[in-house]
Order: C-alpha cells, then structure tokens, then sequence
C-alpha cells in the first residue's frame, strides 16, 4: 500500500516497475524518491513465488513446484516448441471439481489463487528461463490446478494485468482459459472486456456419461452447457474449443464420436482430443493410437479436430497429472 498523500501517479510508476520492468524488491523502484522507497519497502512485499522443486522432461518440458506465501504448492508448467513457449499456469490450489480421471482432483481444493500469484507463475518461468514476455512466442495456458472459473475474478484480474501494455502486455489472443462448464461463470467470462480464449471440457457425449465422470455436471447440464457455448459472444478472432479426454472403452467409440459431431453442430469451434495421461489413482485406461485416429478422422469430416501431444508424462507434467508427484 502507498502511503496516504502519494499523488496518484506514483501506482502506476509501482505498478510499473512490478510488472513492467519486473524489479523484485520495492527499494529497487527507481522511479520513487528514496523516502517513499524505503517507506514502501518496510510496509509491504512483492516478489515472485520461490522454487521448491523443478522436474525436467525427456521431451524438454519443464515442471515447477512453487511455494506460495502461506507455504502453500502450486505447480507450473513450461512447454518449448521451437517456435513458441506455453505457459501452462495454476488457478487455484488443488480442484474442487471431482472429474474421475483428474490427478489433481485426488488432492480436492486447498484455496484460491490471488491474481498477483497468477501473474507471479508467469513471470517466474519467465524469468528462469529467460523468456521475453512482450514476445510472440510467449502463450499461456490456465489449465494447470484447479478450475479457473471457480475464481473468476481473480483470473480475469490477474488476465487485465498480463494483458496490460503497462505491464507484461501479452496479447488476449496468446491467453486461453479451460473450463469444465461452471455455466453462469461462462456468461460472465463473455462480458469481460478484457479475457482469455475459452475452452471447455467436453469429454463426454452423452448426459449421463458426462454426469458419470464429471460429478459437477450433475448440477450443470450438457444441454444447458451448449445454449450457453451457442450464447457466448466470441470474438471476430476467435473459436471455442472443446477438451476430449478420450477413456478406453469408456467414451471413445465411433458412436461417441458421431454424437460429439451433433452436439456441436452449428458452434465456430475446434476439437482437441486428449489421449488419457494415466497415473496412480486413476481407474482408466488410454485408447491405443488407432482408436484415437478413428475418433478423430469422423469427428474431423465436420470440424477441424487435433490430438493433443502429451508433454512431459515421465515428470507429471502432462494433462490431469498436476497433484505434485515428485517423480
Ligand atoms: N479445470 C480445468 C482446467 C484444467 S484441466 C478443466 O477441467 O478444463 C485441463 C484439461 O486436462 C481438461 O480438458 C481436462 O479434461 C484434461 N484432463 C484432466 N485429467 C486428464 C488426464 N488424466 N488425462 C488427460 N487429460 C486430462
Ligand atoms: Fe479440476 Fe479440471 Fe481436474 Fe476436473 S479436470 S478435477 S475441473 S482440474
């Protein structure tokens, strides 16, 4: 907090140098007279979470356990490509959404995130690897713990921040939020005028299977997700994606496939289809390769459909594996 009396103008000089120029302690603002650096300094902190442990992967992922003021973990996630880097960035401390095949829904919700310990992720892989935040490169992707639209506004807070040509100034377009379909938090997100991309967990055809694996969905239901897709007020840029975990011989037929075509009939969007990650706990098995290439060649006759790459399996890293294993 700046002391009463400060002009106006020195937040934003603070600001600026937090997520702008990225200083580190509040006495090393150059742009405040000495006094109120000292001052500052005595009554309030910044920083960056601290590392408390770091995992490497064969495929160059890189794994972050972070540990949070309150001594809290969090896990981050940087994915380099060779011609961009995703962030993949926490929203809360574990998840209250039980989805069976979910590793972090095994630890269930220890708390909330603030926005500065959303941003803090981003800027710490950031600085660890000596990424350029204001660069192309740079996409991050709230998909890690938890389920963002749970804390929404703190997500769209920590978003305005990132977003902001005063600060790290990564564009909306670079930053996609992931959601298991907290209905009247979407509606929300649509009204925001500064937010991520949406994507939405589908993972299921039907109603009951949906129901079936994502317990939350009992209270908000497939039809009513899809009137709100169909209601969300997109982007002249912009596409819904739908999330597919794809569970052997649980909703991986050529049925479940067709059925995901009709359900988003209609929508301006692209499917990402996710093999399971398997782990300890989890009571599924992956689809082997041709299974996950049949379901993708019917849904792709009607939409442009991916498989997403599974990154960093052998540290935890990957999809629905984030509970802070310490392989
Ligand atoms: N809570 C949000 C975002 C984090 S999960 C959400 O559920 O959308 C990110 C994605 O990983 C979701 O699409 C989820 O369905 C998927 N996922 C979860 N567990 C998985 C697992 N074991 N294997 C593959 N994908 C998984
Ligand atoms: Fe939470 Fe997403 Fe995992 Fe479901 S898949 S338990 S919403 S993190």
């Amino acid at each position: 907090m700046l002391p009463a009396g400060e002009p106006a103008y020195r937040a934003e000089q603070v600001y600026r140098a937090i997520y702008h120029d990225k200083v580190e302690r509040l006495v090393e603002i150059s742009t405040l007279p000495e006094r109120l650096r000292t001052e500052l300094a005595g009554s309030a902190e910044v920083g960056l979470p601290d590392l408390s442990a770091r995992y490497e992967s064969v495929d160059g992922t890189r794994r972050y356990l972070l540990s949070l003021a309150d001594g809290r973990t969090v896990e981050t996630v940087l994915m380099p490509e060779p011609d961009r880097d995703t962030v993949c960035i926490s929203s809360q401390v574990g998840c209250p959404v039980d989805c069976k095949f979910c590793m972090t829904a095994l630890m269930g919700l220890e708390r909330s995130l603030t926005a500065g310990e959303i941003v803090g992720q981003v800027l710490f892989v950031a600085r660890e690897n000596s990424l350029l935040v204001e660069s192309r490169r740079l996409n991050i992707v709230m998909m890690g713990m938890g389920e963002p639209l749970l804390n929404l506004a703190n997500v769209l807070k920590a978003t305005r921040i990132l977003c902001d040509p005063k600060g790290a100034g990564i564009s909306e377009r670079r930053i996609t939020v992931s959601t298991s379909g907290i209905i009247p938090k979407i509606a929300e997100l649509g009204k925001a005028d500064v937010r991520p991309k949406l994507a939405i967990s589908l993972n299921a055809s039907t109603e009951e299977m949906r129901q079936q694996l994502m317990p939350i969905t009992r209270k908000w239901h497939l039809k009513d997700l899809m009137e709100a897709c169909r209601a969300y007020p997109l982007r002249q840029w912009e596409t819904l994606t739908f999330e597919y975990v794809l569970l052997r011989g649980v909703n991986d037929t050529d049925s479940d496939a067709r059925r995901v075509v009709k359900l988003l009939a209609n929508l301006n969007c692209k499917v990402n289809l996710i093999a399971l990650n398997p782990g300890p706990g989890i009571p599924y098995e992956t689809p082997d390769a041709g299974r996950v290439a049949s379901f993708q060649a019917i849904v792709r006759r009607s939409l442009p459909c991916f498989i997403r790459k599974p990154r960093g399996l052998d540290i935890y890293a990957a999809c629905g594996q984030l509970k802070r294993n310490s392989a």
